[in-house]
């Protein structure tokens, strides 16, 4: 298959990736390490990031829902796969006969699928998930020990795990942390000594609490690169790049508007030059104020509100030809825009900004052995 060209894309290190799985894997022991790949692997590709992971040896992959479990599956990802998210009456057939790794976060969907086992005279495997405080899907601690000893029993149900999520673990001191981990753990001392895995951590409980790293971690926005706090790490750096080539570069005069609503008004006489991304491609509009792009590892700054499909860029009296790279995020020269940049201009979270990066950006992955 060959792609079409496509005068700019998201670049991603798959080194970089990789480097950034080990550094995980050096801080949390033991510990087995899930990666999630939801919500299109953050932007960076879920068929490409969940190959890679597999080979980077990642122990588990875990996605929102079935349609992303199927799209890896369908891809040959051998690794298993966890789907986190609420399980669907209408989904259940899918979830075993793929046998997927999936949630039970109440009584009454644990009744659905015992059924479906039955039926069709099958097992599952299952992780339950318990609420310790995020009050968005899961059992009460108390429900979860009574489903244990339940499922423990019945020959439909192979548990694999039993887990929660955090809602401020994001946060390097939030005590809310310690309330839901005392939780869990206090699950874990009634449920007794049984061959789970217990896990917990996401990006924020891996970088910042290490104590609830237990069994089993699910860092995701961690393993693309980004700290929880934006703060710069030594080892886990970003692999996501956004790259464009000029598509057009004029003179304009001084005191002309640029772009809808001529809110961007040069100051003097100016070179102007252009970039075919846009809002469409996720390029958020927020930018069109204070945003900027690196060129020869310069930067210059957003000129305009962004288009839906391109935006211009004010390059004063430097150089550039049209064709010519342009970073719009990651590292030019000595220069770096960094997503977390882009976040705070934005005041959208690095997950959302990564989460906005669409189809019409082809993704290219790179790693030391073909550049
Ligand atoms: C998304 C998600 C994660 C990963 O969160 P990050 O903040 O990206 O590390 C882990 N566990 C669950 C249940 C999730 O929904």
């Amino acid at each position: 298959m060959t792609e079409i060209s496509h005068p700019a894309w998201i670049e991603i290190d798959l080194d970089q990736f990789g480097k950034n799985l080990q550094a995980i894997r050096r801080r949390i022991g033991g510990a087995l390490l899930c990666l999630p790949v939801k919500a299109n692997a953050y932007g960076h590709g879920l068929v490409p990031m969940g190959l890679a992971a597999e080979r980077f040896g990642v122990d588990l992959l875990a996605v929102a829902c079935l349609k992303e479990a199927i799209a890896l599956k369908e891809a040959g990802v051998k690794v298993p796969l966890l789907v986190l998210g609420a399980i669907h009456e209408n989904q259940m057939g899918d979830l075993i006969e793929n046998e997927l790794e999936f949630s039970i976060s109440s009584k009454y969907k644990a009744n659905l699928v015992r059924e479906e086992c039955r039926k069709r005279g099958r097992q599952c495997r299952v992780h339950l998930e318990v609420d310790t405080g995020m009050n968005r899907t899961g059992m009460r601690p108390d429900t979860a020990v009574a489903l244990y000893q339940q499922l423990q029993s019945d020959p439909c149900f192979q548990i694999r795990g039993i887990y929660s999520h955090f809602a401020t673990a994001d946060l390097p001191k939030d005590p809310f942390v310690q309330t839901q981990l005392q939780a869990f753990q206090a699950l874990r001392a009634k449920v007794g000594p049984a061959p789970l895995l217990w896990h917990m951590a996401n990006s924020g409980g891996v970088y910042f609490h290490p104590e609830s790293h237990l069994d089993m971690v699910r860092p995701g926005l961690l393993a693309y690169g980004l700290t929880p706090d934006g703060s710069v790490d030594a080892e886990i750096r970003p692999c996501f790049s956004l790259k464009a080539k000029i598509s057009y570069f004029k003179v304009v005069a001084e005191g002309e508007g640029i772009s809808y609503g001529h809110l961007y008004i040069t100051k003097k006489q100016t070179r102007i030059v252009t970039i075919p991304v846009g809002y469409g491609d996720g390029y958020q509009s927020a930018l069109s104020s204070g945003g900027s792009v690196l060129i020869r590892g310069e930067r210059f700054p957003v000129a305009g509100k962004i288009c839906m499909d391109q935006f211009m860029v004010d390059i004063g009296m430097k150089e550039a030809y049209v064709g010519e790279e342009v970073v719009l995020i990651g590292k030019g020269g000595t220069e770096e825009i960094s997503l977390w940049e882009l976040s705070t201009l934005a005041k959208l979270s690095p997950y959302e900004i990564l989460c906005q990066f669409n189809e019409r950006l082809p993704r290219h992955y790179r790693t030391g052995a073909i550049v």
